[in-house]
């Protein structure tokens, strides 16, 4: 889970990492409140969870409190590649002389932690990466041994930051890394890092990303889940502890077990093409068990898309054998009837594996209207595509 910039920035005040104090505002007039409180010059910041906030418009300095109602006005309701502004954070204008960037974060592929840091921050750091390779310092951290003051040590003279601000940069990073351990983080990046006229070195910006597996080790966590960002559908998929993400498509995707979801968004996606390029409208895993009770949670959240036309239910029977998953559909729709949301989108099914043919025999029993049997999945998914497109027109 990304968070905000103003709750990264929350977690390194806690955590010790020097920010400048400011407030979340919804409306002009309470940046006008925030600024005069604060005094002095503010910077007026779009609370979005994507970078390049700066060069988008969405961070703007405001001398005083009327401007800073009126970069509010201006920066509350942009849309920032696809995001739209609903807070921005109001800080105290720091006097920037140089901008670093530092960083550490989960390096899966060396099963270990990554710092890097460089004294050329402000910009995208890919681009640092791209550009000048030599500005930016890379040192691995042992997941066991962490970042100790020799590490931090390490980096620094690694990214050759200047020695007047060796100590300061070293204690950020200690504390930084207090961050990612304490608070199950995956990232936690500061991009501009600054050195202030005076001397000071403070986090202007603020990324954390927090390890969703880690959530019950953090009760205060719950808080920092912007519900009002998060798709409805997505909302109720939770609640019923099912795995959801919402694609962009029409075919609705009911599978069981990551992998073979995974490969039905593709061969979807593929078929789809044929009949004018028809996507799948989801990811579904309803998990090993496809028992009525989720299979009918499962369709229920799937149906909820206005976007679907037709619903692909793609299983293969292991544990579960496929007797179990037929009456699971079965039964799933006649709960959905049952609870006034009558089955009205064509359904493809597709169920192979253990006792395959005992479970279609059950579903062509059944005969119910809008379910049909297909046996390959290839086939399914481009019966599936056809009705999509059929329904669309
Ligand atoms: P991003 O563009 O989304 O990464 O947003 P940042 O918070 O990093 O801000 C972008 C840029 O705005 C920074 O690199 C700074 O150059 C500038 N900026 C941000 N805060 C301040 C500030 O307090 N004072 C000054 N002078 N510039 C700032
Ligand atoms: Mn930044």
């Amino acid at each position: 889970m990304d968070l905000y910039e103003y709750q990264a920035k929350h977690l390194f005040d806690m955590h010790g990492v020097p920010v400048v104090p400011g407030a979340v505002c919804e409306t002009p007039d309470a940046a006008r409140i925030a600024a005069r409180r604060i005094g002095g010059t503010v910077v007026v910041k779009a609370q979005v969870k994507t970078g390049g906030r700066g060069k988008a418009g969405g961070v703007k300095l405001a001398a005083n409190e009327d401007e800073a109602w009126d970069r509010a006005g201006d920066i509350l309701g942009m849309d920032i590649k696809g995001h739209t502004v609903h807070k921005v954070l109001v800080t105290q204008a720091a006097e920037i002389a140089e901008e670093y960037y530092v960083s550490f974060l989960l390096d899966r592929a060396n099963r270990s932690f990554l710092a890097m840091a460089s004294v050329e921050g402000g910009v995208e750091i890919e681009q640092v990466a791209k550009e000048n390779p030599d500005a930016l310092a890379m040192i691995r951290v042992d997941a066991l041994e962490g970042c100790t003051p020799e590490k931090a040590q390490e980096i620094v003279t690694a990214a050759r930051f200047p020695a007047e601000v060796a100590d300061q940069v070293e204690a950020v990073l200690l504390k930084l890394w207090d961050v990612l351990v304490n608070e199950d983080a995956t990232l936690v990046e500061v991009n501009p890092l600054v050195k202030t006229a005076d001397g000071r070195v403070l986090a202007l910006d603020g990324k954390v990303t927090l390890d969703e597996n880690a959530h019950f080790r953090h009760a205060s966590h719950a808080d920092l889940v912007d519900v009002a960002a998060t798709d409805p559908i997505e909302l109720r998929a939770k609640a019923f502890d099912l795995n959801y993400v919402k694609l962009d498509g029409e075919v609705g995707i009911i599978g069981n077990g990551a992998g073979l979801v995974m490969s039905t968004l593709d061969v979807v996606a593929y078929a789809g093409e044929e009949f004018g390029g028809v996507r799948p409208a989801n990811f579904l895993d309803i998990g090993g068990g496809a028992s009525a009770e989720v299979m009918s949670n499962g369709l229920d959240i799937v149906l909820t898309d206005p976007a679907v036309r037709s619903v692909f239910v793609n299983v293969f029977g292991g544990i579960t054998s496929c007797v179990e998953v037929a009456n699971g559909v079965k039964f799933a729709i006649r709960m959905l009837q049952e609870a006034g949301k009558p089955v009205d989108k064509p359904i493809v099914c597709r169920i192979d594996g253990n006792r395959a043919d005992e479970g279609r025999a059950i579903l062509v029993e059944a005969a119910i209207p809008g379910v049909e049997l297909v046996e390959t999945m290839d086939e399914a998914a481009r019966r599936v595509a056809e009705l999509a497109a059929a329904a669309g027109k």
